[in-house]
């Protein structure tokens, strides 16, 4: 989608702080962390809100856990403890829309969420 924020850093249009490239999803570190590790997991594919899945997403949404699960591991949060979000919809504060699982980790995580 031409406007759309995260397809233009999976285009490279504008840059993105990668740590992971596979052919279906993309993951690299969020703009403004709110933890040490802060790492945002996003489809390839462009999918506006966790409303707009389908059951043929049923494969990439799997995988971007397994990518959050990796990366946890890679960074020494596995034991500890980390967290990973999708915010769907204004209420949720959803602020850009090609869906994205957030990992976050690092530090003790409050619940429940603001
Ligand atoms: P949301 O509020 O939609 O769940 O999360 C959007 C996330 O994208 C926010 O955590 C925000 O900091 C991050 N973000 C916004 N603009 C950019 C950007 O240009 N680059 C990166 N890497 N992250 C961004
Ligand atoms: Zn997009």
């Amino acid at each position: 989608m031409s406007d759309c924020l995260f397809c233009k850093i999976r285009d490279g249009e504008i840059p993105g702080d990668l740590v992971y490239e596979g052919d279906s999803v993309l993951a690299f570190n969020d703009i403004n962390p709110q933890a040490p590790t802060h790492v945002l997991i996003i489809p390839r594919e462009h999918i506006a809100t966790l409303n707009d899945l389908e059951p043929k997403h049923s494969d990439v949404v799997g995988e971007m856990h397994l990518v959050a699960q990796q990366i946890a591991r890679e960074r020494d949060h596995a034991e500890d403890g980390y967290r990973t979000v999708f915010n769907c919809n204004a209420a949720a504060g959803q602020t850009v829309f090609h869906i994205h699982l957030h990992l976050l980790g690092g530090r003790n995580l409050g619940w429940p969420p603001g």
